[in-house]
């Protein structure tokens, strides 16, 4: 995967890390108030599934602004 180093909103540096959760990751359009399964009919995307250790995902941040990066896997 292409390294990304600096940041598209304010130039700063990007570094790698993980984005990490006790759940599974999902990204959707609509906030999701019962089940946290993403409803892929709906446009939603399963960022990371969970196991017992949780769920991570390789993600970059930006030490100036924080914002976080994760790449899709397609
Ligand atoms: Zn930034």
């Amino acid at each position: 995967m292409e390294e990304l180093k600096v940041c598209p909103y304010c130039n700063g540096d990007m570094v790698q890390g993980y984005i990490q959760s006790p759940r599974i990751i999902i990204w959707s359009k609509k906030k999701h108030r019962l089940s946290f399964l993403p409803k892929e009919y709906e446009g939603d995307i399963m960022v990371k599934g969970a196991n017992l250790l949780g769920a991570y995902e390789q993600a970059y941040c930006c030490q100036k602004c924080e914002t976080i990066i994760i790449r899709g896997n397609n």
